[in-house]
């Protein structure tokens, strides 16, 4: 297939392994942000592939997965509202809230629907004028321009029974709070190259000075992460903690001015929860003053939920690659793909469905 088939030639990646084992003298730890990065490294087995002391961790990148409880008990409790059409991209249906999840609620009754795009939402709005049509506004910098485009076009054609749920995060507020802890391991990181291509890497230049880490913008086919990861190693083996990109078929340093636009008018930046890491200062977006009305929230005023995780599951840790998968106790047992205990297990882009879909048992990197 063109254009994809290059970026999984077996003879580069082998080649790239080669340089990489030539390029590093000693142990290094590299995190991935991005989940579709994590699913591409753990399916092709490319992290048991790197050279003896080159340790991937796996980072927060999964939209779903990050997603905090209380969102997801949020939309249960406005999902079951009489009147209430609930629209959402299809991962979010399975991931557990405190005591159901949207599918179950949608099998007693409620009118819960999967949505291709939120565009779709705003549709189903106006071909249903006497329903509340509801959309859970999820994910990072990736998602959020779309999802503002509709906040735009909902108001420009006047629907008064359109509104979003947002729980939209950042990824910088993340890196920092990363590198802020005192227990942080990750020397690198590869930054998500969808997330740039909307934000481009100008506010990842304060980071990596600050904390003097590397930080290589990235894609997600296996030459991508190969070359990612060697950009890395190269640098930390000179002593360097530049920005640099590796997806240049896809980011600029200046990211999408349009899409930018769209989120400066639609959000404003706030604190935010992130699931399993706790409440990140200017962590996310909520909707600015100007389109407060089509805040569900307020609309169904469920703001505050009485949430509680499985005890067993510590999809923190793993969110913030301290831990692996294999070092859940539910992990395959009670926890798999079609029994998820936490989000994690649920998303496409989930630690802990990567490893499980790849098989993976003992404490593998
Ligand atoms: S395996 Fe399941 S229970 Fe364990 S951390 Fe992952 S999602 Fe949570």
């Amino acid at each position: 297939m063109k254009y994809l088939d290059e970026y999984r030639d077996p003879a580069l990646g082998r080649e790239l392994l080669g340089r990489l084992a030539r390029t590093a003298s000693r142990p290094w730890r590299i995190m991935e942000v991005c989940g579709g990065q994590t699913h591409t490294l753990v399916r092709q087995g490319i992290d048991e592939l790197l050279p003896a002391g080159i340790r991937m961790i796996h980072g927060p990148g999964c939209p779903v997965c990050v997603t905090p409880l209380e969102t997801l008990d949020r939309a249960m409790a406005v999902a079951a509202r009489p009147g209430v059409t609930f629209t959402s991209f299809g991962d979010m249906l399975r991931v557990p809230g405190s005591t159901t999840d949207l599918l179950a609620l949608r099998a007693r009754g409620a009118d819960v629907r999967v949505v291709y795009s939120p565009m779709e939402a705003v549709r189903i709005a106006e071909e249903n004028p006497d329903r509340e049509v509801v959309f859970l506004a999820v994910g990072f910098e990736t998602t959020a321009p779309a999802n503002a485009m509709t906040v735009l076009h909902a108001a420009r054609l006047g629907l008064a029974n359109f509104s979003l749920l947002v729980s939209h995060v950042l990824v910088p507020p993340a890196m920092t709070a990363l590198l802020e802890d005192p227990d942080c391991e990750v020397e690198a990181f590869l930054a998500a190259g969808h997330v740039c291509a909307v934000m481009g890497w100008r506010e990842y230049e304060p980071i990596a000075e600050r904390y003097q880490v590397p930080v290589v913008v990235t894609g997600f086919e296996p030459l991508d992460l190969l070359e990612g990861i060697l950009m890395a190693v190269v640098q930390l083996e000179e002593g360097r903690y530049d920005v640099e990109n590796q997806y240049a078929r896809a980011v600029r340093r200046r990211g999408n001015d349009e899409a930018q636009l769209a989120l400066a008018r639609v959000f404003r930046v706030t604190d935010r929860a992130w699931r399993g890491i706790g409440t990140l200062p200017a962590g996310g977006l909520e909707l600015a003053p100007e389109y407060a009305a089509f805040d569900a929230v307020r609309r169904f005023e469920v703001g505050a939920q009485h949430s509680v995780e499985d005890p067993d599951c510590i999809a923190g840790a793993i969110l913030t690659g301290a831990r692996l998968p294999t070092d859940c106790r539910a992990y395959g047992i009670r926890c798999t793909p079609r029994t998820p205990l936490g989000a994690p297990m649920v998303s496409s882009e989930g630690t802990c469905a990567a490893f499980h879909a790849a098989g993976r048992t003992g404490s593998t990197p």
